[in-house]
């Protein structure tokens, strides 16, 4: 049985291929991307037009790159997965029309998959796939949350962010230091060259007795002290701006999922989402988890961000738990807006 997934939320165009053999965790067979970094770099953000656009431009390529790669031909697959939401309405389309008219070409049944899903379930791609329940921390540009994860659809909110995500705290301070966008890995690799205890920055929330965050007010603090900066004559000062700013983030990340660990006695945290490619995170992770017993899973480092293998792996588990019905309607919609936890478990 195989899967072809498409993604195109945002400022990724990614397409892949997933095998299904019973109940077995699916398999990576290729994934294509072609990231749109560059192009919106000039305007500081992603600008939804030309994303749009250049998505248009992209994904028929990728989805003949990735069955060359497979060594698939098209009549092959048997369902096409796409991001149905959340994200940027016209880019969504562009991936939803796609794999529509494919269905509709091929005769075969679609089915819209929540990117968020896609994130949270990314790690059964990796060498070290993790098994349910687990806590899920998931930090990408637009969404931090922990949950609780009980199986495929099964989602517990416990906590999220009350104004900006974790990712774009690392984007908003990347820039207030000239770093371009979108910052999160320069921030990190500017932050490997600093002292991360040179600056004293708010840990929002940390004592708040929920699992809630909230990275404005840090943002705020970044802003003020990168302001005396401006115009210093040595680097040193901004490569410690930029460890403290990163430890501080990943302090408040880390005591929470400890702390939802501990609320539910759960054993077991998976990570995803971009900024569960950053390095210091992992550490501090990996050596909390250790010292208390608790495994952490994490997706490859290629498939922290957006991609179509999550999409793939997304709509085959769903299919696989019986959590969802593809369909051979093709008169596609999307959700710029979708909670995760909205997503039924029977579709
Ligand atoms: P969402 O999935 O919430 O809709 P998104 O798709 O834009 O948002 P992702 O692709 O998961 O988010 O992740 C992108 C984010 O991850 C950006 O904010 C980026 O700066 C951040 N990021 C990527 N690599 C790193 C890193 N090494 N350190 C810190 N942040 C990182
Ligand atoms: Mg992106
Ligand atoms: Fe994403």
């Amino acid at each position: 049985h195989l899967v072809l997934g498409i993604e195109s939320s945002c400022d990724e165009t990614g397409v892949a291929l997933v095998r299904v053999q019973g109940e077995g965790v699916p398999q990576l067979l290729a994934h294509a991307l072609h990231t749109q970094v560059a192009m919106h770099a000039d305007y500081g953000g992603v600008v939804p037009e030309l994303a749009s656009r250049d998505h248009i431009r992209r994904v028929v390529p990728l989805t003949k790159e990735v069955l060359a790669q497979a060594g698939q031909a098209l009549e092959a697959i048997d369902l096409v997965a796409f991001t149905r939401g959340p994200g940027l309405a016209g880019a969504l389309l562009v991936g939803a029309g796609m794999a529509c008219a494919l269905g509709a070409a091929l005769d075969k049944p679609v089915l819209g998959v929540h990117h968020l899903e896609g994130h949270l379930l990314s790690p059964f791609l990796s060498a070290d796939p993790p098994e349910f329940p687990f806590i899920a921390l998931l930090v990408s540009g637009g969404h931090t949350q922990l949950m609780r994860v009980d199986g495929v659809g099964r989602y517990e909110l416990l906590g999220e962010t009350i104004d900006d995500a974790a990712g774009e705290a690392f984007d908003k301070s990347a820039k207030l230091l000239g770093l371009g966008y979108p910052g999160g890995p320069a921030l990190a690799r500017l932050a490997e060259f600093g002292d991360a205890t040179a600056y004293k920055l708010p840990r929002p929330l940390l004592h708040s007795g929920n699992l809630d965050f909230s990275f404005a007010g840090l943002k705020t603090a970044v802003l003020t002290q990168a302001r005396r900066l401006e115009g210093a004559a040595c680097e040193q000062p901004r490569a410690d701006l930029a460890a403290s700013t990163q430890a501080a983030i990943v302090e408040v990340l880390v005591k929470k999922s400890l702390k939802a660990l501990q609320a539910t006695g759960l054993r077991r945290l998976v990570v995803a989402g971009g900024v569960g490619a950053n390095a210091r995170l992992r550490e501090e992770l990996n050596a909390a988890c250790a010292a208390r017993g608790v495994r952490v899973h994490y997706p490859e480092l290629h498939l922290c961000t957006d991609n179509g293998a999550m999409i793939a792996l997304a709509a085959a588990m769903r299919v696989q738990a019986g959590a969802a019905q593809p369909s051979q309607n093709y008169a596609f919609d999307v959700k710029p807006r979708w909670p995760l936890h909205e997503l039924a478990v029977a579709a």
